[in-house]
């Protein structure tokens, strides 16, 4: 097969570098005769190279020493159950932002265990813009404030960190975290599903101030409490090596790409360029996000007349553009433009939406 170049909103394309590595290791990695999947989490390959990802990752984010990093399992969603067992008390209550699914999906998730208060809600405007921060009802006794940066389905993000005062913020960053420079000390706790900017399904990353971990004295298991995962480096149980190493890749391949900042950058221009082709398309195709909120990952898209839609799909599929189908919720396209995702895909993109427009009238 020629190249292709993979839209999916996840699991998601990964640094074809990455890839590239992970394959020439597979069968002898680090010298060991087998591959990383097949040794003890106990060993010191495994342990030196779990504690390298961290340093790395540490670096990239310049994450400060009184914040552990977790490497856990159980996808995002488990830890929209997790986060409150954990972060709040006995009969506390949470403030959740509303504005995405996502977010939707973290409050309801969370009301076994926390008393969840919506504090802004943008349902009303079928989640196409923010909830202005003006009208945030947040409760200055809450356990904590939960909102989530990026909207992976709405294509909604937050340009900036809320302030939320002295209450911890906790972001659900599972489809923007290490897309752009990121100031840790403004967040409570960080977590992220890897399938859409680190690596494979399986593995969630956490980035949680470590006061935080004493905070409770609810009864739970063991597994389920955070400090005894931070007490253990991420080892109380057999961790997702196979998906920690190759976050350690990716988290190399970041550095050498010159880390954040540039990141960054690269991302918001692979972003401007999408939207400049969709806003200049005269109504051919359309995003109805409102311009301030627009997310540099996920940009869904409409065309004029859905009934091109199969056919869209079909010819972007034959031209190596893959994984453009739009969410079933919202229905149209979707160009996810993650870490992995290169400029190059994007102006492949597009061109085939100029040329599927003259072709197409
Ligand atoms: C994909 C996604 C999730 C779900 O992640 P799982 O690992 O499948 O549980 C949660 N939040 C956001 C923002 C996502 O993009």
């Amino acid at each position: 097969m020629s190249q292709v170049w993979n839209f999916s909103a996840g699991p998601a394309a990964l640094p074809r570098e990455v890839l590239e590595r992970a394959q020439r290791e597979l069968l002898d990695w680090d010298g060991s005769g087998m591959s990383v999947m097949e040794q003890s989490h106990r060993g010191k390959r495994f342990i030196a190279m779990a504690a390298r990802a961290e340093a790395d990752l540490r670096e990239l984010a310049a994450i400060p020493d009184d914040y552990a990093v977790l490497f856990l399992q159980g996808g995002a969603t488990q830890h929209f159950a997790q986060i409150p067992m954990n972060l709040a008390g006995e009969g506390g209550s949470a403030d959740y932002i509303v504005n995405g699914h996502w977010g939707a999906k973290a409050a309801s998730e969370a009301a076994p265990y926390v008393k969840v208060h919506v504090a802004a809600d943008s349902k009303a405007d079928d989640y196409r813009r923010l909830p202005p921060r003006g009208e945030w009802k947040l409760d200055p006794h809450a356990a904590y404030v939960h909102y989530t940066p990026n909207e992976t389905i709405h294509g909604v993000e937050h340009h900036e960190v809320p302030d939320v005062g002295e209450v911890p913020l906790v972001a659900d960053m599972s489809s923007d975290i290490l897309s752009a420079p990121l100031d840790v000390r403004r967040f409570g706790l960080i977590y992220a599903g890897a399938q859409k900017n680190i690596g494979p399904s399986g593995l969630v990353l956490m980035i949680v101030r470590r006061d935080l971990l004493a905070r409770t004295t609810r009864p739970m298991a063991k597994i389920f409490r955070y400090a005894e995962h931070a007490a253990n480096d991420s080892m109380l149980n057999t961790p997702n090596t196979w998906g920690w190493y190759l976050a350690g890749l990716t988290f190399q391949w970041l550095k050498a790409q010159g880390g954040l900042a540039a990141m960054g950058e690269r991302n918001r221009v692979k972003a401007e360029r999408l939207y400049a082709a969709i806003d200049g398309s005269g109504g051919y195709y359309r995003n109805a996000v409102d311009p301030a909120a627009r997310s540099r990952m996920n940009v869904p898209f409409t065309l004029h007349d859905a009934a091109l839609d199969a056919s869209f799909l079909a010819e972007s599929e034959a031209a190596g553009l893959f994984a453009l189908k739009g969410h079933k919720a919202l229905g149209g396209m979707r160009a996810s433009l993650y870490n992995a995702v290169p400029p190059e895909a994007v102006d492949a993109l597009v061109a085939f939406m100029r040329d599927f427009a003259t072709r197409h009238g």
